[in-house]
């Protein structure tokens, strides 16, 4: 169902606005996204809240250190229970693997997703500030076949890119897209961006959809018009 392949990003900091996005959320979607700003702001319990209340996790930490700490902190993220965690992909493939090693000894089996580039970024902030002189489908297209070979499921990329990745790396390696904006609303920060029908259309396997669902007067509403435009 695409109702279950909506990610709605919690990126909330205070605790009665996140409270009423989730009692307004509940029912309507099913997986939720927690990312830095409330993870920082509530930490780890407000995983296992969200869980039960019964929605999905995607803990987007974005995790990229030594393959020792990042192995170490997939151990304990994967016991909080969350089903999908990720890593960046710069951190190279033996940070990957530890990542990989790490979820696996945690009780969990939930999916390793790599972040590829950022949807906020560039070609132009790519060339000139983080001085790669490749392309950003090349380096996207590079860094998801490392996760690929580093057992990872799949990777978060900009909608643009998921056809070619697929093409790739095969239909089973999970694609999951922000920077993702219902026609009429603002693209605010993100460079890369495309409406939710046309990212099913290109392949996503899950959205990520953030303020164009918070930050509507009612959440369920924004969700609710978005399914029905698919
Ligand atoms: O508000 P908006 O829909 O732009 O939110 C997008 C969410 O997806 C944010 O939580 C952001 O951190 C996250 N994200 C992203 N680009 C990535 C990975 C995650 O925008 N490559």
């Amino acid at each position: 169902m695409k109702k279950d392949k909506i990610i709605v990003a919690l990126d909330i900091q205070d605790k009665t606005q996140l409270d009423f996005l989730l009692k307004d959320l509940q029912g309507t979607a099913s997986f939720v996204k927690i990312g830095m700003e409330s993870f920082f702001t509530f930490g780890p319990s407000l995983v296992e809240r969200v869980k039960q209340l019964g929605f999905k996790v995607f803990l987007d930490l974005k995790l990229h250190d030594i393959p020792n700490t990042v192995y170490r902190s997939c151990k304990t993220l994967g016991n909080l229970g969350v089903d999908i965690l990720n890593v960046h992909a710069a951190g190279g493939t033996e940070m990957m693997k530890a990542a990989k090693e790490g979820l696996n000894e945690s009780n969990n089996d939930s999916l390793l997703i790599a972040v590829t580039q950022l949807t906020s970024t560039s070609e132009k902030v790519l060339h000139e500030q983080i001085l790669i002189d490749q392309s950003l489908e090349e380096t996207v297209l590079k860094y998801s076949e490392n996760a690929k070979l580093s057992g990872l499921n799949g990777v978060v990329c900009s909608a643009l890119e998921v056809k070619k990745i697929k093409e790739h790396l095969g239909s089973d390696f999970k694609c999951i897209t922000p920077g993702i904006r219902p026609k009429t609303t603002s693209h605010d920060d993100q460079v890369r961006v495309m409406t939710p029908k046309e990212a099913f259309e290109q392949g996503s396997d899950y959205l990520v959809i953030g303020r164009a669902i918070y930050q509507a007067a009612s959440a369920s509403t924004a969700f609710n018009k978005i399914l029905k435009e698919l």
